[in-house]
């Protein structure tokens, strides 16, 4: 215990851990590591963003995808997934929602797929810009063209998440064999070219993937520095080949927001919804673990149950109420939402 008190002090030191030391601390962390990690982590991220939280309100736009990852309930492989897609309307009445209860940045969400076309993103940003032009708009529509990432920017879309999953090109090729990392860490450093706020993350507790793996991934999202890390448990889905894994733990990804909060004092770490699925106040305890983002679904009950990228056994969240839910824990923790 005594050696990683001092690796976290040093951690929060000097920002940097390596290899050997940062896959002991993820093998061997307990309640003790997990306290005293996330006051440390806590503290960066009040520091860093002046005790402000961002609610991010999530849309998901279409759950067509073309690809095959093992773990996700909406890969095309997965044939009794009843497809959708919103219309324009129907994306900016969920917007509507979220900014009449002051929501001021969206996300828009969605398989990979040419379902709506890189005119129909532009003309939905363009809609969504039109009606509120202080609006900060992010999408995470999978792996594009350079060119389809430089018109949604042009369009005035602020950011753009791409998580990798998993850096080992094993484990990527188990978890995603329809798309190699190579591709990923290209698209993603498209991102920042573009000069989009880029976005990346990783999946915690997946399989495969032990602690050697998962310090491969804290340290690579590091080194690509992206303004946003969006990391979340791997949960599984009854209709995935994934299907019989157990899902990875709440303990294990808050442990981990911690240490990339260390790591990363500057980024934005986003408290996943999924996060709620294993632990009912699952976004809070990762605000209390230094994320500074907090993802809030706005989807409707038929939206959010198509949308099923893993089984969900809680029931459909009500925005408005988990909007003004989630302020007020913040404020207990004290933190103030914008
Ligand atoms: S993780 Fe993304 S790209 Fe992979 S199958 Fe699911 S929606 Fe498609």
């Amino acid at each position: 215990m005594a050696n990683h008190i001092a690796t976290i002090t040093k951690i929060a030191k000097d920002r940097t851990i390596d290899y050997a030391t940062l896959t002991e601390l993820l093998h061997e962390r307990n309640e003790g590591l997990d306290s005293f990690i996330s006051v440390k982590a806590r503290k960066a991220s009040a520091d860093s963003f002046s005790g402000k939280v961002t609610l991010k309100g999530a849309v998901s736009i279409s759950n067509v995808c073309k690809s095959d990852c093992f773990f996700c309930g909406i890969r095309k492989g997965n044939l009794s997934c009843k497809r959708f897609t919103l219309t324009k309307d129907e994306i900016l009445d969920r917007v509507k929602l979220g900014y009449d209860n002051g929501i001021r940045n969206f996300e828009l969400r969605g398989g990979e797929s040419e379902e709506l076309s890189d005119n129909d993103v532009v003309d939905i940003v363009t809609s969504i810009k039109g009606k509120y032009p202080d609006a900060v708009i992010e999408l995470a529509l999978g792996e594009k063209k350079y060119s389809s990432y430089l018109n949604f920017f042009r369009a005035g879309v602020k950011g753009y998440t791409l998580r990798f999953e998993a850096a080992d090109a094993e484990v990527y090729s188990r978890l995603c064999p329809t798309s190699s990392i190579d591709n990923r860490q290209i698209s993603i450093a498209y991102l920042k070219q573009v000069g989009f706020n880029a976005g990346s993350g990783f999946l915690v507790g997946a399989p495969f993937k032990k602690s050697d793996k998962l310090s491969t991934d804290i340290l690579y999202i590091q080194e690509m520095s992206p303004n946003t890390i969006d990391i979340a448990p791997f949960i599984p889905h009854k209709d995935t080949p994934l299907a019989k894994f157990k899902a990875g733990s709440a303990e294990k990804t808050l442990f981990t927001i911690s240490v990339l909060r260390l790591l990363c004092p500057q980024a934005n770490i986003v408290a996943s919804e999924l996060l709620d699925l294993l632990d009912e106040k699952g976004r809070e305890k990762a605000v209390a673990a230094g994320a500074n983002v907090v993802t809030v679904s706005l989807d409707s009950e038929e939206a959010d149950s198509l949308y099923n990228i893993c089984d969900k056994e809680t029931g459909y969240a009500d925005p408005v109420k988990t909007i003004q839910n989630l302020k007020t824990k913040l404020s207990k923790l004290g933190f103030t939402a914008v």
